[in-house]
């Protein structure tokens, strides 16, 4: 295990790219003594290796690196079915993808897992480091201390200890967590907003996630169930559609794919995304309306969001084929209109596309910000 020395290094050359010791020092407060030390210790452990030389006015730095065979990780979404399984390096690559059937039967389920985590790891090529993690990503809430499944009704599961149970059967220490939240830790740590302090992170799928990073940290609130949109009511008329939480008018049974799906079926539609989106472009009106109204309910939720907690971009994961579409456009227009005009500032609107393997990409960030990060922050 490292030390927090250790992980404050490492933390800063994942941020920031190689270093020079002298850069780490000023960087961390620390005398360029505690540096060399660490860094000695860190090259000795085959994570930091030396790299280029830079020629400036002064003496030639030697820059440090994180090795990209410093380890491993898995990443595991029981999000949805198929289960996606990849095995990623320390800079968030993936170089092993694989799917499964889901099981919910939570004994099943352990057994696939550990099938899986074999299989990933037999494939692994050569020049990948050793497995140092695993994550997991579900829908629903899991405890602070990321190893219970505290409730999901994909699963059917509440507190179950799945992290504790998958790291006696593997030896890898294992990491749960909430959907929402393993993609915004997977942006933080690889994407291009991890340099920012507050932002927001919403997708669109079966459901409607949401998490926040605020002052750099994951909020979970008092339960872990903070940024729960999905459930947020919008409609609130007599016209508000029941969910199958069991109230009415929720976000998700106005903007979610499946009530996009149900709202095309019940106006004689084909059922499936693309083909709505094409509709849509060619101005069928009853298409039109339903891509619209969807975006536009979503973009009352994001107003809430930036009115609630002011966060520097809100990053929008979608659908493929909703990118571009009638619901993105009135999506931007709703916030517009609905988000109390600021002179000097507004939250930035990331749109990119959602594919169902980015949740077991976000599970195994979460192995890779335990290794690289432990308990730290800058
Ligand atoms: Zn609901």
């Amino acid at each position: 295990m490292f030390s927090t020395g250790h992980h404050r290094i490492l933390s800063v050359l994942s941020r920031s790219g190689p270093q020079s010791r002298t850069d780490l020092a000023r960087i961390l407060n620390l005398s360029k003594a505690s540096v060399t030390a660490l860094v000695r210790e860190l090259i000795e452990r085959n994570i930091l290796d030396e790299r280029e030389r830079v020629f400036g006015f002064g003496r030639p730095a030697v820059m440090l690196g994180l090795r990209r065979d410093a380890a491993s990780f898995i990443g595991i979404s029981l999000q949805s079915d198929p289960v996606h399984i990849v095995l990623t390096d320390p800079h968030g690559r993936t170089h092993v993808h694989k799917t499964m059937p889901l099981v919910t039967d939570v004994e099943a389920c352990l057994e696939a897992m550990v099938g899986a985590v074999r299989a990933v790891a037999a494939e692994a090529p050569e020049g990948v480091g050793a497995l140092a993690g695993i994550g997991i990503v579900i829908a629903g809430i899991v405890s602070s201390d990321s190893h219970v499944c505290r409730i999901s009704a994909t699963l059917g599961w509440k507190d179950v200890d799945i992290g504790q149970r998958l790291s006696a059967l593997t030896g890898l220490p294992v990491f749960v967590e909430n959907d929402a939240n393993a993609l915004i830790i997977g942006e933080q740590l690889f994407g291009e907003s991890g340099d920012l302090p507050d932002f927001s992170l919403v997708f669109v799928s079966e459901g409607i996630g949401g998490a926040h990073i605020i002052g750099g940290r994951l909020h979970r609130g008092r339960h872990g169930g903070a940024g729960e949109i999905s459930h947020s009511p919008i409609a609130i008329d007599g016209n508000a559609l029941p969910c199958r939480c069991g109230n009415r008018g929720c976000l998700e049974t106005l903007a979610a794919l499946p009530a996009i799906l149900g709202a095309a079926r019940r106006n004689g539609l084909p059922g499936d995304i693309a083909t709505i989106k094409a509709l849509a472009a060619d101005g069928q009106p009853e298409a039109l309306s339903i891509l619209h109204q969807a975006g536009t309910a979503l973009g009352i939720a994001l107003s809430q969001i930036i009115q609630f907690i002011d966060p520097a971009r809100i990053i929008i994961r979608l659908d493929p084929d909703l990118l571009k579409s009638v619901f993105a456009r009135a999506l931007r227009q709703s916030v517009e209109a609905h988000v109390l005009r600021r002179e000097s500032y507004e939250t930035d609107l990331v749109l990119t596309a959602l594919h169902p393997r980015d949740f077991a990409t976000g599970a195994s960030s979460l192995a890779a910000q335990h290794f690289l990060f432990g308990n730290t922050s800058l």
